[in-house]
């Protein structure tokens, strides 16, 4: 983690602001929308790492895709390094290239015909890069990441999980990119070596000066990670700060709920400010406040009333009335962002 450059003001390198998704699908006979994303702003500083954290299905990963262009946004902007994208369509190839994602199955995002050099190669390939500077690129790349330049001729059935994670952060690394989305990207390794990719992924953002969105469930490594933490649930962000300060006084019920299900190692109980229940189908997200259902502080106000995102301290945005800056909005009953 490199914390100089999260601290001080300058220009994000990825500006998310108001972007919202849905998607309609098919339920038997009927069509109905699921309310994917709902008005997310979010920024990243160069060279700092923005955790995104809350339970499966929260909408981490439609954001992810969202801002590598994958999916295109109903609504709102994303800004790369100050430029605006294009909402819909082919974004520059420059930022494509600079924009890279590592996604949480080592295994299926490598070509298993393919071997790991060619892996890595290929976009370079398409990029028009000659033979010799591919070579030695694809050289480069497998040794920053802890493997013998012999991987080359690997395939991905012949390495263990750490080493396809490490080939897969390799091949984003070919691009020389500038933001690397990090989908659940140990999520599916055991915790040795989840710890070693974390501890690469450190030193790859110091060499290489990378910025990281990081995203998972899991708290703890988010907080190894992560310069500043969103916390999204139901497909809105609810709370964003400096991540020892979310970790040391959560302000979101939401969040607070979260942490208190991090198990510790005394066994004490938290058990008074968890989460219970399970969360609302994105497909029917409750009015007013989205975590209203679950939420022990809830009152009448919260099922009319949208929450608003707003700085309730210095640099720490929640959204949620126990707060007078989230004080409600004059429309009732609409869900944030739609
Ligand atoms: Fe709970 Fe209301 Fe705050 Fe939502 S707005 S988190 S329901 S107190």
């Amino acid at each position: 983690m490199t914390s100089a450059a999260a601290e001080t003001e300058v220009q994000p390198l990825l500006e998310v602001d108001n972007v919202s998704k849905t998607f309609d699908i098919k339920l038997g006979l009927k069509r109905a929308t699921v309310y994917a994303v709902g008005g997310v702003s979010i920024s990243v500083q160069p060279s700092s790492t923005l955790g995104i954290v809350g339970e499966s299905g929260c909408g981490k990963s439609t954001l992810a895709r969202l801002i590598l262009g994958l999916y295109p946004a109903d609504r709102g902007e994303i800004r790369f390094a100050g430029q605006p994208l294009p909402r819909r369509g082919k974004r520059p190839r420059a930022v494509v290239e600079q924009m890279q994602m590592v996604f949480q199955d080592p295994y299926s995002a490598l070509n298993p015909r393919a071997s790991i050099g060619q892996s890595i190669a290929f976009p370079l390939q398409v990029q028009g890069m000659d033979r010799a500077e591919i070579r030695d690129r694809v050289a480069r790349v497998l040794h920053d990441v802890g493997l013998h330049g012999n991987y080359a001729t690997h395939y991905p059935h012949q390495l263990s999980g750490g080493q396809r994670q490490r080939v897969n952060i390799a091949r984003a690394l070919a691009m020389a990119p500038r933001l690397v989305v990090l989908d659940e990207a140990v999520s599916a390794l055991d915790k040795s070596i989840q710890a070693q990719i974390l501890n690469l992924l450190e030193d790859l953002q110091r060499a290489y000066q990378l910025t990281y969105i990081f995203i998972s469930h899991d708290l703890n490594v988010v907080e190894y990670m992560s310069n500043r933490v969103a916390v999204m649930y139901l497909g809105q962000v609810v709370e964003t700060c400096a991540a020892d300060e979310l970790y040391q006084r959560p302000l979101h019920p939401y969040s607070q709920g979260l942490l208190a299900s991090i198990p510790t190692l005394d066994g004490a109980s938290t058990e008074p400010t968890r989460v219970t229940g399970e969360m609302p189908s994105p497909l029917n997200p409750p009015s007013g406040c989205r975590f209203r259902t679950r939420c022990p502080f809830a009152t009448d106000t919260c099922a009319t009333h949208v929450p608003v995102l707003a700085e309730a301290e210095p640099g720490h945005l929640v959204a949620c009335h126990l707060y007078p800056s989230s004080q409600p909005t004059t429309t009732p009953t609409t869900t944030q962002g739609e």
